[in-house]
């Protein structure tokens, strides 16, 4: 019998974090169910969800964790983070306060994860084009100026979500192989 677990070639963790509210658990749905759920939440005690897929004719199995409500509490332990090769760091285009907060999970990144992890920093809610508080060349700079990889997503259209996450796994699997 066909099983595809036996196909896999490589399972990448991957830690979602940022403020509460950014949109972290909207774009894992979007990238691993291609959905949109308008009234979520709370997550608690929901710890990943995944997607496999191909990339350079190996089958990868992303796993994808969120804070399940965490993060509210400064409460993300050390091992959220174990064994993570790639994050993604939210912020909210809408929300200054949300980008400035991105340095101190850079910097809990930094302390508890591998030092090898994959960084792509993502600007999301890039649909509310009219309430946006956030310059793009802020982040970029920002980014640049860290390593980070960069990109503004908005998981209710869906824009660039996948194409971020092809980034991030691209990346890992480029240091893994
Ligand atoms: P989390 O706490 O970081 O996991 O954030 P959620 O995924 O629960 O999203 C917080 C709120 O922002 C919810 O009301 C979502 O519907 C909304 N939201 C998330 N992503 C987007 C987006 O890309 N655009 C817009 N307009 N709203 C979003």
């Amino acid at each position: 019998k066909f099983d595809r677990e036996d196909k896999i070639d490589y399972v990448f963790k991957v830690v979602a974090t940022g403020d509460s509210a950014v949109g972290k658990t909207q774009i894992l749905s979007r990238f691993t169910k291609n959905s949109f759920c308008f009234d979520s939440k709370s997550t608690i005690g929901v710890e990943f969800q995944t997607r496999t897929l191909t990339i350079k004719g190996k089958v990868i199995k992303a796993q994808i964790w969120d804070t399940a409500g965490q993060e509210r509490y400064r409460a993300v332990t050390s091992a959220y983070y174990r064994g993570a090769l790639g994050a993604l760091v939210v912020y909210d285009i809408t929300k200054r306060r949300t980008f400035d907060n991105v340095a101190r999970w850079v910097d809990e990144l930094r302390a508890y994860a591998d030092t090898s992890i994959v960084i792509m920093l993502i600007g999301n809610k890039a649909d509310l084009v009219d309430l946006r508080e956030v310059p793009t060349e802020d982040a970029v700079e920002f980014a640049e100026n860290k390593g980070l990889f960069f990109s503004e997503t908005s998981a209710l259209s869906g824009d660039n979500v996948e194409s971020a996450f092809f980034q991030l796994l691209e990346e890992i699997h480029g240091i893994v192989s």
